[in-house]
């Protein structure tokens, strides 16, 4: 059996195989596979086992299940439909804000890249990409995001990418659906706006 993983911090796959030892149990991030659709002509016979655990047996124990919180908001990144992203080009902590409206205006979810949460902007629950979240919304909305592979690595499954960047040659560009090449401090107010207005006349 053999299983692919990134390495050297996600610039090649290295295929791993271990021989010997049985069994193998391989983990995967939630949002990297996508769903199927229901397939009500399936069916699969449903074996009912009768196992007793002996009290001293499992050592482990479920105390309670605790949500990731941050900033007062529950993080759902992986389960979200439309995910509106900062990075880097947003400049600031503060002007987070333009992240935040268009998402609320979209009914969406904010996420951010690596170097928004490495300069302190928003917390690690919100990073999207190879040692944040892996995501598969139906819309990502790439804001002042380069595009890095690491970036990509969590966010590339999305059914549709957005990318709106001042640099026309940002990789970013290399997997979007559609792209604006200009200034996000211009350009998210409007896209925020028309949305607003959409949702109003809704
Ligand atoms: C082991 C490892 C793991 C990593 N894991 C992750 C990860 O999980 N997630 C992740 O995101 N990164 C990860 N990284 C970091 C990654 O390599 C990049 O450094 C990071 O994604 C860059 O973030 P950024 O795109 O926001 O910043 P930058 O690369 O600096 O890009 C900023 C972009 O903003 C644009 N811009 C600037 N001003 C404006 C403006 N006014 N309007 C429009 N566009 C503008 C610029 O043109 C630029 O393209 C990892 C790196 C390593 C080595």
């Amino acid at each position: 059996m053999a299983w692919t993983r990134p390495a050297f911090g996600g610039n090649l796959m290295a295929t791993i195989q271990c021989p010997d030892a049985r069994p193998q149990i391989g983990t995967i991030r939630p949002g990297v596979f996508k769903c199927c659709e229901p397939d009500d002509s399936r069916t699969a016979p449903i074996v009912k086992e009768d196992i007793k655990v002996g009290d001293g047996t499992v050592r482990t124990r479920l105390i309670e299940r605790i949500s990731e919180i941050a900033g007062g908001l529950t993080v759902d990144l992986e389960n979200a439909e439309i995910i509106v992203s900062g990075g880097r080009g947003l400049g600031k902590a503060e002007n987070f804000y333009l992240i935040r409206d268009l998402a609320e205006a979209l009914g969406g979810s904010v996420g951010a890249s690596r170097a928004a949460v490495d300069a302190g902007w928003i917390p690690h629950a919100y990073q999207v990409g190879q040692t944040g979240k892996t995501v598969s919304p139906q819309i990502y909305i790439a804001c002042g995001i380069s595009g890095a592979i690491q970036h990509r690595a969590g966010m590339s499954g999305s059914k549709k990418i957005v990318a709106i960047n001042k640099d026309a040659g940002a990789p970013i560009f290399s997997v979007a659906d559609f792209g604006i090449v200009g200034n996000l401090f211009e350009i998210l107010p409007v896209l925020t706006r028309e949305a607003r207005k959409i949702k109003t006349n809704a």
